[in-house]
């Protein structure tokens, strides 16, 4: 865990899997058979905002082909995945002669 995190990072959730943020009700979950998106695979391959939905019903609200979700929604959604870095901290080192020096 003492790995710099270095930009942006995807949020997970405590037993590390990818969490994903549904564009109609911004609930933010782990992918599992509720869930379903709307893309292509260049989407996937590409990284870019595509509409993902938690469930039956928030699929509904998007409309057929995703058509009720805007780019701003989308782009919203996508964010939510993201955070910023764990501040970074100096690993601990074994105290030496030289902090002894500054006491
Ligand atoms: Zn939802």
């Amino acid at each position: 865990m003492s790995e710099r995190e270095i930009g942006k990072q995807r949020r997970r959730s405590q037993s590390k899997q990818l969490l994903h943020c549904c564009c109609i009700c911004g609930k933010l979950d782990m992918w599992d058979d509720n869930w379903s998106w709307f893309g292509s695979v260049k989407d996937l391959d590409d990284e870019s905002a595509f509409p993902k939905f938690c469930s039956a019903g928030c699929k509904a609200a998007g409309g057929e082909d995703a058509y009720n979700v805007t780019k701003g929604m989308k782009q919203k959604a996508k964010d939510a995945e993201w955070r910023d870095p764990e501040p970074y901290r100096e690993p601990e080192r074994p105290r030496n002669y030289n902090d002894a020096a500054y006491e």
